[in-house]
C-alpha cells in the first residue's frame, strides 16, 4: 500500500533534516516542496523578472519550466540546482514567488502527481491542509524563532555561505509573515495534524516521536 506523510511548519523548524532521515528509514521518497518554489524563484531571477509587474511573462515562463527530483537532487530544466537554490538571495524572494497563484497551481499539481505514483514524505507549508489532505500522518513541526535562526545560521556557515545571524533572523521572520498571511493556502496547522515542538529536542528525538506516530 502507498503511504503519504505530510510535514509542515515555519522556516528552519527542521522539517527537511527530519523528513530525509524518516524517508531513509522507511525506504520511501522524500519530496522537498520548498525546493520546488526555490527553483522557480531561481528561474525568475535569472530571467530578470519584475515580480510585481511581469504577470504575462510569469505564466509564459511557467509553461516551459520543468522540475524533477532524482536521487536527492533537484533539477530545473535538467540542470542540477540543488546548491544554488540555498543561496540567501533566493530566500529573500521565494515567499513572494510562492504567493503567486499560477506558481502554486503548477507546483501543487506536480506534487500530487508525485504522491500518486509512490509512497512519500513531503514537507512544506500547505501539505497537510491542501496538497495531501488525505495524508496518513500529518505533522506540524515548530520551534522558537531564535532556535530556528540559530540552526539556519550553523547550516549556512557549514556550507561556507557567509551571512550574519541578524540577517537570517530577519529573513526567517519575513518569510513566516508572508507565508502565513498570504491568501492562498497559507502556512497553517491542519486540524488533524500533530504538533511537535523541536526547540528542546535533538533531531533523533523528533525522528523517534514521528516514527512512533506513524506506527500507531
Ligand atoms: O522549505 P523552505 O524554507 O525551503 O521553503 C521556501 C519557501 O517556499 C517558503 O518560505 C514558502 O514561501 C514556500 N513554500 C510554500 N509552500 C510549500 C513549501 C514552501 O509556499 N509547500
Amino acid at each position: 500500500r502507498r503511504i503519504s506523510i505530510a510535514i509542515d511548519g515555519p522556516a528552519g523548524a527542521g522539517k527537511s533534516t527530519i523528513a530525509r532521515i524518516i524517508a531513509d528509514k522507511l525506504n520511501i521518497e522524500y519530496i522537498d516542496t520548498g525546493a520546488m518554489y526555490r527553483a522557480v524563484t531561481l528561474k525568475f531571477l535569472r530571467k530578470g523578472i519584475d515580480l510585481d509587474n511581469d504577470y504575462d511573462k510569469i505564466s509564459n515562463i511557467l509553461s516551459y519550466t520543468d522540475i524533477n527530483f532524482e536521487k536527492g537532487k533537484i533539477y530545473l530544466d535538467d540542470e542540477d540546482v540543488s546548491e544554488e537554490i540555498r543561496l540567501p538571495e533566493i530566500g529573500k524572494y521565494v515567499s513572494r514567488v510562492a504567493a503567486m497563484p499560477e506558481v502554486r497551481e503548477k507546483l501543487v499539481k506536480l506534487q500530487r502527481e508525485i504522491a500518486l505514483k509512490k509512497s512519500v514524505i513531503m514537507d512544506g507549508r500547505d501539505i497537510g491542509t491542501n496538497v495531501l489532505m488525505n495524508a496518513d500522518v500529518k505533522i506540524f513541526l515548530i520551534a522558537s524563532a531564535e532556535e530556528r535562526a540559530r540552526r539556519r545560521y550553523t547550516e549556512l556557515h557549514e556550507k561556507g555561505i557567509e551571512v550574519s545571524f541578524d540577517e537570517i533572523y530577519k529573513e526567517i521572520e519575513n518569510r513566516d509573515y508572508i507565508d502565513s498571511t498570504r491568501k492562498i493556502n497559507p502556512l497553517r496547522k491542519a486540524e488533524d495534524a500533530i504538533t511537535i515542538d523541536s526547540s528542546n529536542k535533538t533531531i533523533n528525538e523528533v525522528v523517534e516521536d514521528i516514527l512512533l506516530i506513524i506506527r500507531n
